[in-house]
């Protein structure tokens, strides 16, 4: 079993009520792991070094830098750049927390997303039972991350909150969910109830199409592809190439079903096509989760880029292969959301791999950060662990990695998707607008 969502958070139990900081979330995530004991371990020696109890250590600036340091000891590896003044001082946390100037990085989200929309999700009214599988998988996910009442707080107004305001975020790239076989003939989220993510943060957000299959019937596909440029000015499209028809999915490579829709999306001026590579989840085919069908399409198609969301973990080698053996390919995105997530807390081995995979293969001017939330509450927590994440010498050494410099990490945090969504990036600039950036 590669992730399961429910097997990850068993033991995780929430023992306050209301919303928790973002490192506060993180921390917990990194002790509902299965390193978590141990890390447990560490924290209260932290506790007692700095003088407080475990509770009140783990509300301060130090308690994740203190798991993150834990796990650097219990693997024997240096997966975090971590100091032990900041485990053990939270004075110390907080003023590196400060001088870390807010707008040093310029950080685009890729991987966002609200869910709920006016009608609801009603099993058997206007939800299937498979349906429900994945409502309650997010909702799960959510109140695991702080969000108390699951997908019912994955709203506009906490997007805005959690995303654009609650953490270092610059700009969010907002994702939409379609599957409407599954709710009731409408989608997931409809396209209206998204647009109002733009509508709010014009500068701050980047909206994309979806819920979109050819297997819904290819006219009507190219129709709303249509409506969604004119009516919505979209900006790209992300889709799933497993879906809830009768077939259950498609390829991007189908020269009958699917070509089409490229030759339309480039008619309409659309250059980036985002797609749902691995983490099979709830209702879906793993076989369509496969990134293979990218291979054909990214010749077929050079004028138009395409994303493999998650990175397609975790088969993340068959498309790390689609351009290691292919170097000429310059048209092949990866995006990290949910992957770096649920796997960077207690699987640093498998993350450094992954990361390390992407960016040999692919190379750093095409892996883009992602964050999947706010199913996954407030990222913030997400974005301190990759500032500190390292692939560990050994790594880099004996699998030909790229070490994670500055320099490449600000290519994955930004720059890469500051280029093909044309974003001003203002991350040179002094830190007065730290996060403003004009969608263009
Ligand atoms: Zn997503």
């Amino acid at each position: 079993m590669e992730f399961n969502v429910f097997e990850h958070f068993k033991g995780y139990q929430r023992t306050t009520s209301g919303p928790r900081t973002p490192q506060e979330q993180g921390t917990a995530f990194f002790l509902g792991g299965h390193m978590g004991p141990r890390i447990s371990e560490h924290i209260d020696t932290s506790a007692a070094r700095a003088g407080l109890s475990r509770r009140a250590f783990l509300g301060t600036a130090s308690a994740l830098p203190a798991a993150m340091l834990a796990v650097n000891k219990i693997t024997g590896m240096r997966f975090f750049e971590v100091s032990e003044a900041e485990a053990y001082e939270p004075a110390a946390a907080k003023e590196i927390k400060i001088n870390r100037k807010p707008g040093a990085d310029f950080i685009v989200d890729a991987h966002t997303h609200i869910c709920t929309r006016k009608d609801g999700y009603i099993p058997g009214v206007n939800t299937t039972e498979r349906g429900m599988w994945f409502v309650q998988l997010l909702d799960d996910l959510g109140k695991a991350m702080g969000l108390p009442n699951g997908t019912k707080d994955m709203t506009v107004e906490n997007f805005g909150k959690l995303i654009l305001e609650g953490s270092d975020t610059s700009v969010a790239v907002f994702n939409p969910f379609g599957f409407r076989e599954d709710y009731g003939g409408k989608d997931m989220i409809p396209i209206e109830e998204q647009a109002e993510v733009k509508k709010r943060w014009p500068t701050r957000t980047v909206m994309l199409g979806g819920g979109l299959t050819p297997n819904q019937g290819l006219s009507e596909t190219l129709e709303r592809l249509t409506m969604f440029v004119e009516k919505y000015q979209i900006s790209g499209l992300k889709l799933y190439t497993f879906d809830s028809t009768k077939k259950r999915g498609w390829w991007f490579d189908d020269q009958k079903a699917a070509y089409p829709i490229w030759e339309r999306a480039r008619k309409l001026g659309l250059k980036n096509i985002g797609v749902h590579k691995g983490i099979p989840f709830g209702q879906f085919m793993a076989r369509y989760a496969h990134p293979e069908d990218l291979d054909a399409v990214c010749d077929d198609f050079l004028d138009l880029n395409f994303i493999a969301y998650h990175s397609a973990w975790p088969y993340q080698h068959e498309l790390a292969a689609l351009k290691g053996f292919k170097p000429q390919r310059k048209n092949l995105y990866a995006e990290v959301g949910s992957t770096f997530a649920a796997t960077v807390s207690n699987r640093p081995l498998e993350c450094a791999h992954v990361l390390g995979t992407l960016l040999r293969d692919l190379g750093p001017d095409y892996v883009m950060w992602g964050t999947d939330s706010a199913l996954w509450g407030n990222p913030q927590w997400q974005i301190d662990a990759f500032r500190k994440f390292q692939i560990p010498p050994q790594l880099v050494e004996g699998h030909g990695y790229p070490e994670l410099t500055p320099e490449i990490k600000a290519k994955v945090f930004g720059q890469n998707a500051a280029r093909i969504w044309n974003l001003k990036t203002t991350a040179s600039a002094p830190a007065l607008e730290p996060r403003r950036a004009v969608a263009v």
